[in-house]
């Protein structure tokens, strides 16, 4: 039974070893084939510039960098978050919601109390 190239093709980008089957399709499928020369060529790349020498502490540098780095925030979501912090804002937020609550109370004992100004007063 044949491999199907995807799994072949795989197997090479994963740089694992082929199997007999696997082998024997490289050796018959000229895509697989030439996928495999253009790896080797892509790692030959990729292994001469790995040469390349890092200054010592600069992980360390670019992780500090990144850290000391705020967080960009979009600039209304910004002010309100920081409007949010203020204590005087809950405040002020909780005791809107207060008074809404209480006046729905009132018009609420209201309308059981005085049943014709719940039905807009006319009977
Ligand atoms: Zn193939």
């Amino acid at each position: 039974m044949s491999i199907p190239c995807n799994a072949v093709q795989e197997t090479l980008a994963w740089n694992q070893p082929l199997d007999e089957a696997g082998q024997q399709h490289v050796r018959t499928c000229e895509a697989c084939r030439s996928f495999g020369e253009q790896l080797k060529i892509l790692d030959a790349l990729v292994m001469d510039h790995a040469s390349v020498d890092i200054p010592p502490g600069f992980a360390d540098r670019v992780m500090a960098g990144l850290s000391a780095r705020p967080a960009r925030v979009p600039r209304a979501r910004h002010r309100l978050s920081h409007a949010l912090e203020f204590r005087s804002v809950h405040w002020v937020l909780a005791n809107i919601g207060l008074l809404v609550t209480l006046s729905n109370l009132v018009r609420f004992v209201l309308s059981l109390l005085v049943p014709s100004t719940a039905s807009g007063g006319s009977l």
